[in-house]
């Protein structure tokens, strides 16, 4: 016979996403129990924009990784799309918003070290190292079992689970999936000339390629285009790949010396009809999922992490169910407001750049135009792309 763990919130998933969840929610002071198994090994990078910075800086987690991460002071956007009608470069300086950098790209590998070491430090956070084979909604509580042969029962479960998420499942929420012809290479790389702590993004006609600061002189590249052709690069040997990259980012770094280290992986985009039902709450991959453009996938996550965390602190503070049909609508409500749109327009943009058809190229054209000749346009949308307030 197994252990039954009982307690207020059970938080399914060991990423990122879930591991912000778990620690935000037990330093609100709601008893936690995290089923996490160790992730497995991530050589991404991840940028991570002002207001996920400000959520690590609360959970005290920054500080220490401030210094293995590359500050984005500037962002431009490059068409290199080869189109008749091409858009103007564009600059974005985080100093027009009074800011000293837009955001932070640090490994994962050094965030999530970050975050589990924080998360087996925290009062009222209980860690269970096993994954969840089974996860029952009832109406007073949800029961979770783990492969470990114990259980878990919670008021709310917070399924942090990914994008093959078994509790969205349970909670019977449905999910629209849409498979990209497109695929991304990641990986990271010395140069030879420095970043200035400039992100590039260049938009190139098979997918954007994404050039992003790290320290000194290093940067992590994400690479999209067609899966054949990413396969073919993968391939290549370190020296090639870097001329390959060199070329592509036409000299802006120097000579490119890239790590071993490569990732793949097919993209595409996955929405859910409601993100939280049946006391079951999505945050990160198992309620969004974007094509790397823009850095929006895992500040998303944080801040769906901060709001079901303050929305079950309040419910608890007041003597209220944390798992409450109407609590769950208002978390539905707030999050789909902030996801729906960054999916939208993700979504039109990757699209007109694999289309190859004029007026879609002309219509990019001209909105990136728009974003370098109207200063107060382009603050308005630096300030919705960093979720700022204001
Ligand atoms: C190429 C690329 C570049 C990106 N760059 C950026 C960027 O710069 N900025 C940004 O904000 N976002 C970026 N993203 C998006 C970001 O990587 C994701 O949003 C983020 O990793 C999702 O985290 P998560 O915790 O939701 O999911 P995951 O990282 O998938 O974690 C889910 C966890 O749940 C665990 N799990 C699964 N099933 C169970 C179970 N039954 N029981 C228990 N545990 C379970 C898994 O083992 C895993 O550890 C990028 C994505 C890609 C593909």
């Amino acid at each position: 016979m197994g252990q039954t763990f009982e307690t207020q919130v059970a938080v399914v998933g060991g990423g990122p996403a879930g591991l912000v969840a778990g620690c935000l929610l037990a330093v609100s002071g709601v008893p936690t129990v995290l089923a996490a198994a160790p992730p497995p090994a991530d050589t991404r990078t991840t940028a991570l924009m002002a207001s996920s910075l400000a959520i690590l800086g609360r959970l005290g987690v920054w500080p220490a990784l401030a210094a293995k991460s590359g500050a984005l002071k500037k962002l431009r956007i490059a068409d290199d799309s080869r189109s008749l009608i091409r858009a103007p470069e564009a600059l974005f300086d985080a100093s027009e918003l009074g800011l000293t950098a837009f955001g932070h790209n640090i490994e994962n590998i050094h965030l999530l070290a970050a975050l589990r070491a924080k998360a087996e430090k925290t009062p009222n956070l209980q860690i269970v190292p096993s994954p969840a084979v089974s996860v029952v909604p009832g109406p007073d509580n949800v029961r979770i079992s783990l492969t470990s042969g114990d259980s878990i029962h919670a008021r709310l479960v917070v399924g942090a689970d990914g994008a093959n998420s078994i509790c969205r499942q349970a909670a019977d929420i449905a999910a629209k999936t849409r498979d990209y012809p497109q695929a991304a290479l990641t990986l990271n790389f010395s140069h030879s000339r420095p970043h200035h702590s400039v992100s590039t993004e260049f938009h190139r006609r098979g997918g954007p390629l994404v050039v992003v600061p790290l320290p000194d002189n290093r940067s992590s590249v994400v690479l999209v285009n067609t899966p054949g052709e990413v396969e073919r690069l993968a391939g290549l040997t370190d020296a090639a790949l870097g001329v390959e990259i060199e070329s592509m980012t036409h000299g802006l770094l120097g000579t490119i010396t890239p790590d071993r280290a490569r990732g793949q992986r097919r993209l595409g985009t996955l929405t859910v009809d409601s993100f939280g039902r049946n006391r079951v709450a999505l945050v990160g991959e198992a309620g969004h999922v974007l094509p790397p453009i823009g850095a929006q996938g895992l500040n998303l996550g944080i801040r769906d992490a901060a709001e079901i965390a303050a929305l079950a602190a309040d419910a608890l503070s007041r003597g209220k169910d944390p798992g409450a049909a109407e609590l769950l609508d208002g978390y539905d409500r707030a999050r789909r407001a902030d996801a729906a749109p960054r999916q939208i327009a993700i979504d039109l943009l990757n699209r007109s750049l694999i289309a190859d058809f004029l007026p879609f190229d002309a219509g990019r054209a001209l909105g990136i135009w728009a974003l370098t000749a109207l200063p107060p346009l382009r603050r308005e949308i630096m300030r919705r792309g960093l979720a700022l307030a204001g």
